[in-house]
């Protein structure tokens, strides 16, 4: 049997019980009432305790009228609400289950694969809150699909490119078109080992993903672990005539979380101010601690970022110039890894960009430790 059958009977009983009652009441409590009012009337009229002959008589005559007439009255209104009761019971219980059968409608659709549902909720109610909650689910898996698609999408044709370079470079090798030389093999060797850095990155984003990126617990020095990393960079910097400027606290300031990993989001955006910084520009590193947090700032002279853009690009695989990124390595996969790495270590990673040539500034946080350490 149907919700919408199973209230309509609870309805139903529950009218057909009142209505009993009421007649069983009725019809025991009012011919008795209206006997005792009538001699009461009688009482009234002829002095206390006395009866006129032939009243008795009339009495039960009035009774006997009533009682008919009790009964009519209570047939015809019994019917009569019956067949209310019938008609309303059946458009509320309606009413009620509509949400219902249109959630089980939707949700068949989705199991179908259909995603796009979207239901009105009709009410404030918790059928309402039911509506809503359905509709932020089927939004989620929505987006949870149109991700899955894209980044099966994404990796094949990031895979799909260094093997159709080595593909050809093998061609040419076969063919003798291409000469084998060192600088042939340095440059299949280049597209295997962009191959390696994408499968890498891509076991780094699905643990992230899944939450399995496991991080050490230790005591990091946000100072030293900056030094390093600018220092490692310092050469290539040099090479490609940037500046690379930093301003850190004279003293360590620690932090509790995994050095490895802050140090890999640094590298990330160090990395990035490099390439997408003209030679002659200018990258600078800021390390401030602020309350609970200690706040890392990189600012390049670079090409910057449109607003259309910033929202995008802590996305996997998105990258602003797709063609100039890959020729230098990029996946668009670093800032995604950089947010997960930042965000299980309880802070935040952002960009700003006046605009396009205005440069810009990734900033990150991580939470501090509340000691200090001498
Ligand atoms: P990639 O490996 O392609 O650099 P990322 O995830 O690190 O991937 O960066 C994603 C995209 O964000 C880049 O392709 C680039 O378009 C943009 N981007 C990152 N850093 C900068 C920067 N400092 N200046 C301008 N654009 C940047």
């Amino acid at each position: 049997m149907t919700l919408a059958w199973k209230l309509f009977f609870s309805y139903l009983i529950v009218v057909m019980v009142g209505a009993g009652v009421v007649i069983i009441s009725t019809a025991y409590t009012a011919p008795a009432e209206f006997s005792h009012q009538m001699h009461a009337a009688g009482m009234r009229r002829h002095g206390q305790g006395r009866m006129e002959a032939g009243q008795d008589l009339l009495i039960d005559e009035l009774n006997a009228d009533f009682r008919k007439s009790l009964n009519t009255a209570l047939f015809r209104s019994t019917g009569t609400a019956a067949v209310a009761a019938v008609v309303i019971s059946f458009l509320v219980s309606r009413r009620i289950t509509k949400p219902i059968r249109q959630l089980s409608r939707a949700s068949q659709r989705i199991v179908a694969g259909s995603y796009t549902e979207v239901l009105t909720p009709h009410s404030q109610d918790e059928l309402g809150q039911l509506v809503r909650s359905f509709n932020q689910m089927a939004a989620n898996l929505s987006q949870t699909e149109t991700m899955r698609q894209h980044l099966l999408a994404d990796v094949t044709h990031e895979l799909k490119t260094p093997l159709a370079s080595i593909n050809a470079y093998l061609e040419g090798l076969q063919d003798g078109v291409l000469p084998s030389d060192a600088e042939t093999f340095q440059q299949i060797q280049q597209e295997v080992q962009r191959l390696q850095r994408l499968i890498q990155d891509l076991q780094q984003l699905s643990r992230a993903e899944a939450g399995q990126l496991h991080l050490k617990q230790e005591t990091c020095d946000a100072v030293a672990i900056t030094e390093s990393v600018v220092e490692w960079l310092r050469p290539q910097y040099e090479e490609k005539a940037i500046a690379l400027n930093t301003y850190l606290p004279k003293k360590p300031i620690y932090f509790q979380g995994d050095s490895d990993r802050i140090s890999q989001v640094i590298l990330n955006l160090l990395s990035n101010a490099l390439q997408y910084t003209p030679s002659q520009g200018t990258v600078t590193v800021q390390l401030t601690s602020e309350k609970q947090y200690l706040h890392f700032a990189f600012q390049d002279t670079g090409i910057g970022l449109s607003s259309e853009m910033l929202p995008f690009i802590f996305m996997r695989f998105y990258r602003v110039d797709k063609s100039r990124s890959r020729e230098s390595g990029g996946s668009g996969i670093g800032l995604t890894i950089a947010k997960y790495i930042v965000e299980a270590h309880g802070g935040q990673i952002w960009a700003e960009s006046a605009g396009l040539n205005k440069g810009s500034t990734f900033h990150f946080t991580v939470r501090q430790q509340n000691f200090s350490k001498t």
